[in-house]
C-alpha cells in the first residue's frame, strides 16, 4: 500500500498471523475513505456527540504578557471525553462496526485513549476490552472506573514494566488471536501499517478545522505548535501544511526532569535515540543496543512513551517538522500561564507545547502568529497538579476523603 514506508521508517513488523487482519483493515479503510455514506456518518457523530468544531480562540491576554507575537489556542481539549483521542476512536470503531467485527480491543497508558475507545464502543454498539498495564491501573483508578461504567472490561497487563508499552505487546498478542470479530484500536499514529496512516486521517480535522478558523481571524500563521507522545495529535493538527513549506511546525517532545536515560521521553530533539523495531513498526526509539526498548518519563503520562509514530520520525529528519522539548517544571508553568491568563486548563501533555508556544512567541516579532493545540483539557489532571502545585491541602483533602469513605 502506498502509506506503507515514510521514508525508511514505518512499515509492518507483525507475525504472519497478523497480516491478514492488517490486508482487511487497510482494503476497508479505502473503500470507507471513498464511500460518502462513511463521511455522512463521521460527520453527524463528530457534530452531534464528539462536539466538533472544537474551538479556536485568540489569546489576546497571553499575547500581552508574551510581548511578542499573537497566541491563538485550538481548543481540541472541548471533544467529548476531553481530548482529540476520540478522533480516531470513533473513526475507527465505525470502521470496525464497517468490518463486521462485533468486538474492540485498545492499549491504555493513563487510561485516555481507552476511555475514548470505550466511550465510541458504547455509543456504537460493541464490546469493548481495554488492556491496561497494573502499574497504570493501579495509578489511574478514576479512568479505570469510567471505562467501566461505560461498559468496558478492562485487563491488566502484568508483563515487562507492567505499563503502556507491555500494554501494547499484550494487545497485539490478543489481537492475533482474535481478529476474525474483533478490531484493535491503537491510540496513536503508530503500530504497523496502515494504522499510522488511519490515524493521521482521523486526526486531520483538528488541522483542517484550524486553518478554517484562522482564516476567519484574517491572522496569516507563522507557527504551528503541538505536543507528541507517539504524534496523533500532532500529524493531525500539521497534516493540511506538510507538504507546503510554511508555517513552521513545531513538536514538542516531553524533557521530563532532564536529560539523563530514563527520565525524559525525548526522541527527536536530543541524541538519545536509536532507530529500531518495536511495536510492530520501524522508528526512532528510546532503546539499548540489543534493540530492548528502554523506560521514559514525563509528568504527563500521554507523551510518557519510548517511540515516535514513523511519519512524524521521517519529517523530523527531513526537516519540514522542527522539534523542541519542555520540562516536566516548564509544563507545569505554562499550565498555570494559561490558567491565570486565559481562564483554561491545559492537559499536562498539552502544556508542553504551550510551554514552547511561551517560547516561541517572546521570540518573535509583534504581528506574527502562533497557533497552538491545547489537544487536552486539565481536568483530568487534576491528581497530579494539585499535588503538584498544592501538595499539603492536597492531601489533606485525600486523607479526609478516605476517612469519610
Ligand atoms: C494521549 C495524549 C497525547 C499524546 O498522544 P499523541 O498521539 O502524541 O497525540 C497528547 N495530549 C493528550 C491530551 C493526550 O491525551
Amino acid at each position: 500500500m502506498r502509506f506503507d514506508y515514510f521514508g525508511e521508517y514505518g512499515g509492518r513488523y507483525v507475525g504472519e498471523t497478523l497480516r491478514p487482519a492488517l490486508d482487511r483493515f487497510a482494503a476497508e479503510f479505502v473503500e470507507a475513505w471513498a464511500d460518502p455514506e462513511f463521511h455522512a456518518r463521521l460527520a453527524t457523530i463528530r457534530k452531534t456527540w464528539i462536539g466538533r468544531p472544537t474551538p479556536l480562540f485568540f489569546a489576546e491576554n497571553a499575547t500581552k504578557a508574551l510581548g511578542g507575537a499573537k497566541v491563538y489556542v485550538k481548543m481540541e481539549g472541548l471533544a467529548h471525553t476531553g481530548a482529540h483521542k476520540i478522533n480516531n476512536a470513533v473513526g475507527q470503531v465505525l470502521l470496525a462496526r464497517r468490518m463486521g467485527k462485533t468486538a474492540v480491543i485498545a492499549e491504555t497508558g493513563a487510561g485516555q485513549h481507552g476511555l475514548a475507545v470505550a466511550a465510541a464502543a458504547a455509543k456504537l454498539g460493541l464490546r469493548c476490552r481495554v488492556y491496561m498495564g497494573s502499574v497504570d491501573a493501579a495509578r489511574q483508578r478514576p479512568n479505570v472506573f469510567a471505562m467501566e461504567m461505560m461498559g468496558a472490561e478492562v485487563t491488566p497487563v502484568e508483563s515487562g514494566a507492567r505499563t503502556l508499552k507491555d500494554a501494547i505487546n499484550a494487545a497485539l498478542r490478543e489481537w492475533s488471536a482474535t481478529f476474525p470479530d474483533t478490531h484493535y484500536v491503537i491510540g496513536s499514529a503508530l503500530g504497523p501499517s496502515p494504522f499510522p496512516e488511519v490515524a493521521r486521517r482521523f486526526q486531520a480535522v483538528v488541522g483542517e478545522e484550524t486553518i478554517r478558523q484562522m482564516a476567519e481571524t484574517g491572522d496569516a500563521i507563522d507557527v504551528m505548535v503541538a505536543c507528541v507522545g507517539g504524534g496523533s495529535n500532532a500529524i493531525g493538527f500539521f497534516s493540511p501544511r506538510l507538504d507546503s513549506d510554511s508555517p513552521r511546525l513545531v513538536g514538542v517532545e516531553a524533557g521530563g526532569r532532564g536529560m539523563g536515560p530514563g527520565e525524559n521521553a525525548v526522541r527527536m530533539s536530543g541524541g538519545a535515540s536509536r532507530v529500531g523495531i518495536a511495536h510492530g513498526y520501524k522508528s526512532r526509539f528510546l532503546m539499548d543496543g540489543d534493540g530492548q526498548v528502554l523506560g521514559s518519563h514525563s509528568i504527563s503520562a500521554g507523551l510518557d512513551y519510548p517511540g515516535i509514530g514513523p511519519q512524524l520520525a521521517s519529517l523530523g529528519e527531513s526537516g519540514r517538522i522542527e522539534f523542541e522539548s519542555a520540562s516536566d517544571d516548564e509544563a507545569l508553568e505554562a499550565l498555570t500561564f494559561f490558567a491565570r491568563h486565559e481562564g483554561v486548563m491545559f492537559a499536562l501533555e498539552s502544556a508542553h507545547a504551550g510551554a514552547a508556544a511561551m517560547r516561541i512567541a517572546r521570540g518573535m516579532s509583534p504581528g506574527r502568529t502562533v497557533v497552538v493545540n491545547m489537544s487536552g483539557r486539565g481536568d483530568k489532571d487534576l491528581f497530579i497538579t494539585a499535588k503538584a502545585l498544592g501538595r499539603e491541602r492536597w492531601i489533606e483533602y485525600l486523607k479526609s476523603e478516605a476517612d469519610n469513605a
